[in-house]
């Protein structure tokens, strides 16, 4: 009996300074972050859709995104690559750490033993690089908040939200800065992945290609609102990424294009992007938006598997 409760105290002592560490060290990384004064009023929409299958994505089923690719100036893919685990939680992480999922360890929905001290959210160079700089995260899929951007945004929801309320609350927040003047904001639609789910992800689907249609239209308003802030001087990029396709009710086949490939589109009136032959990924995205508001942190320079899609 000594023996058990000695070897139990020895035991959660160690268990204790593991998990202090583990709490803390997002704030030890050792870093030298530079704010880029031309650059650094600069502000970033970027739009989040589940489940998007490239093939959806046509004159009829998404007329605004169809010509933000055709008549913008984007850096556009429909073949945008997507973590060689194609579920949600490897997807949404890449994109938001800029890195592969062999660092960030997320590879299923659970963010069970995540490396996120190691390779956090890229809002968190954001929130370290004392630029004032407001960001907001307001996601469907809850745990991308949890796990990965409530620590590092000043404003980010926390409850269940559906698509139309990840809409209008982002509305509020372009319009009319309510509740607070952001100037990066992350959201993430959801129910596009839950109609493939339920009805199949495919455009033969009638039920998939009106969620895409809705979604769509959701996109061009909130562009809409962008370009009435580009009239009055502000200067924003605009980005819709998807984190995977599907195939039949699922998405699990991370050998099929039609769920390992999904799109892509980062829109600016005037900067130059890279040739849209160049393979994209989505540890490309943080590299991209750092790049662009003018906020460079060493440390994420030299970790991120991402590469700017600037020329
Ligand atoms: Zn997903």
């Amino acid at each position: 009996m000594y023996k058990y409760s000695k070897k139990f105290i020895f035991g959660f002592v160690i268990l204790f300074v593991i998990s202090c560490e583990k709490e803390n060290s997002p704030y030890q990384i050792n870093d030298t972050i530079t704010v880029d004064p031309q650059k650094i009023h600069r502000k970033a929409l970027i739009i989040g859709i589940d489940g998007f299958r490239s093939d959806v994505m046509n004159l009829t089923s998404t007329p605004f995104i169809n010509d933000l690719i055709q008549n913008k100036n984007t850096f556009s893919s429909l073949n945008h690559i997507c973590e060689g685990i194609t579920y949600s939680g490897p997807n949404w992480s890449s994109i938001l750490t800029g890195v592969h999922m062999n660092k960030h360890k997320i590879f299923n929905n659970s963010f069970d033993d995540d490396n996120f001290d190691q390779y956090p959210s890229f809002f968190y160079f954001i929130s370290e690089s004392q630029s004032n700089k407001k960001t907001a995260s307001l996601v469907n899929w809850l745990p991308i908040n949890d796990k990965l951007m409530n620590n590092f945004t000043d404003y980010s929801t926390s409850s269940y939200i559906n698509d139309f309320s990840v809409f209008e609350t982002t509305k509020n927040l372009i319009t009319d800065n309510n509740p607070i003047n952001t100037d990066i904001i992350f959201i993430q639609f959801d129910e596009l992945d839950g109609t493939g789910h339920s009805f199949g992800f495919s455009p033969e689907i009638e039920e998939y290609v009106n969620k895409a249609n809705e979604i769509d239209n959701y996109c061009s308003q909130l562009y809409n609102l962008i370009e009435e802030k580009r009239s009055v001087g502000e200067d924003w990029i605009f980005i819709i990424v998807s984190d995977h396709g599907g195939e039949g009710t699922s998405h699990g086949d991370a050998d099929n294009p039609n769920v390992n490939r999904t799109l892509i589109t980062v829109e600016h009136p005037i900067l130059e992007f890279k040739d849209s032959n160049f393979y994209s990924n989505q540890a490309d995205i943080g590299k991209t938006v750092l790049d662009f508001i003018g906020i460079n942190s060493e440390y994420f320079n030299n970790t991120t598997d991402g590469q700017t899609l600037f020329f």
